[in-house]
């Protein structure tokens, strides 16, 4: 193994973006094997599998543990899929891939999730993370190694009157007017942001196209007016809100500037089993941010997902852009291969203080672990690709491995550790 091997393995790092339940949350969800699936789910739904064919009420566990098998051996051979193996041989020492085998590892699952050390285990201990980022829609995360990030998309996902009293019973106002409603959210980033929240998080390249126009206060405020005169089961369709969806959107990095909040925004790749293929695959490309990014340079943006497949576009807006900052969170796993030729291209390309190294995007901390083990092979191997061919000094490349899996993180996310 090389010393820049050996340097990058034994880095402690800040987890830019996961999906981490809380351990009390874990726990009274009784979390088991099945439970572990998440990203796998999405491979073994493409290779054929029903959706919720693995949930507690699709059968008994042996059955579930029958059905699993079958579409494991489909896909097997994916990086979510050896995501998996990872997680389960290193953590809990699983090697029998039969119904028994399954039953038995499943006890393990149950034991650690009762388990009161198995986050600081699995997180601080195995993977080496200090503190993670976790969105899971709340503030109150009762784990000192978490710190929220926000979906914002509650607040301008409008198309009927109920999704806007979602919004007053969060900000716990009533709104009877467009300025009424833009106070009521500027109070809730501002409350997100005194309970601890580091980032606000954009998601919209799930539902609708990241291409915003620049409505007016007048044109967002009569859409506005109309949702409110709607009852509460009829609505009006995306295009009739559209407007009000971009002014929204300005309101909202607008204000995370003023608190000083970077802006996580979801670029390219969808997940089938979040978005059941329900976006378009083009509406997710960097490119269409273009606007926002020349017009708010004061605020923050970190472009998620290092925008796949989409990364030349986003790798030449990175460079050009000095409020934009790249995000391997999720990438890794994607394709290690894709992976690893963006960051070739990255370090020929991005200044290293605009690099966001890790972010496992996942929803148990067994996932982390794999994925971290395998973006610290990733990353080392690069670099001393790197240092081979002479494009970087060891030192550098040392350097470069505490930017971007520590020190870039603490900066940009105003880190108080
Ligand atoms: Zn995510």
């Amino acid at each position: 193994m090389s010393s820049i091997h050996e340097y990058v393995n034994q880095l402690r790092i800040i987890d830019g973006h996961e999906h981490l339940a809380t351990p009390q949350i874990r726990k009274k969800e009784n979390q088991d094997f099945f439970s572990l699936m998440h990203y796998l789910e999405s491979d073994l739904i493409t290779a054929g599998m029903a959706r919720d064919a693995l949930g507690r009420k699709a059968g008994s566990d042996e059955e579930r543990a029958a059905a699993f098998l079958k579409h494991w051996e489909r896909t097997r051979n994916t990086t979510y899929a050896r995501m998996f193996r990872t997680a389960m041989e290193d953590l809990y020492g699983f090697q029998d891939w039969s119904v028994p085998g399954i039953l038995a590892v499943n006890e393990k699952v149950k034991a650690a999730t009762h388990d009161p050390n198995w986050y600081d285990k699995v997180l601080y201990e195995k993977s080496g993370i200090d503190l993670a980022f976790t969105l899971i829609q709340t503030t109150k995360l009762d784990y000192d190694r978490f710190r929220p990030i926000m979906f914002m998309d509650f607040t301008f996902k409008l198309r009927n009157r109920k999704d806007i009293r979602d919004v007053e019973r969060n900000a716990g106002a009533n709104v009877h007017t467009f300025s009424a409603y833009l106070d009521a959210v500027d109070a809730l980033l501002h409350r997100f942001k005194t309970e601890g929240m580091v980032a606000t998080k954009l998601g919209h390249a799930y539902w609708r196209s990241l291409a915003s126009g620049k409505p007016t206060f007048q044109e967002a405020e009569s859409v506005f007016n109309r949702l409110l005169g709607c009852t509460l089961e009829e609505g009006l369709s995306q295009s009739e809100t559209e407007s009000l969806q971009d002014y929204l959107i300005h309101f909202i990095i607008q204000r995370s500037a003023a608190y000083e909040l970077p802006i996580q925004i979801h670029t390219g790749h969808h997940e089938t089993s979040v978005s059941s293929n329900g976006n378009l695959i083009p509406n997710s490309n960097a490119a269409l941010l273009l606007p926002l990014l020349a017009e708010y340079q004061d605020a923050k943006f970190v472009l998620l997902h290092c925008g796949f497949p989409y990364h030349e576009t986003y790798l030449s807006i990175a460079k050009n852009y000095p409020n934009v900052y790249t995000d391997f969170t999720w990438t890794y796993i994607i394709s290690p291969t894709a992976a690893k030729t963006i960051l070739h291209q990255m370090i020929e390309m991005v200044p290293q203080t605009k690099i966001q190294g890790f972010g496992g995007d996942y929803n148990h901390v067994e996932g982390t672990y794999a994925h971290l083990k395998l973006a610290r092979g990733i990353v080392a191997d690069t670099l001393a690709e790197k240092i081979a061919e002479g494009a970087l000094k060891e030192k550098d490349a040392m350097r470069f491995a505490d930017r971007i899996f520590r020190e870039n993180l603490i900066e940009l996310y105003q880190l108080d550790l």
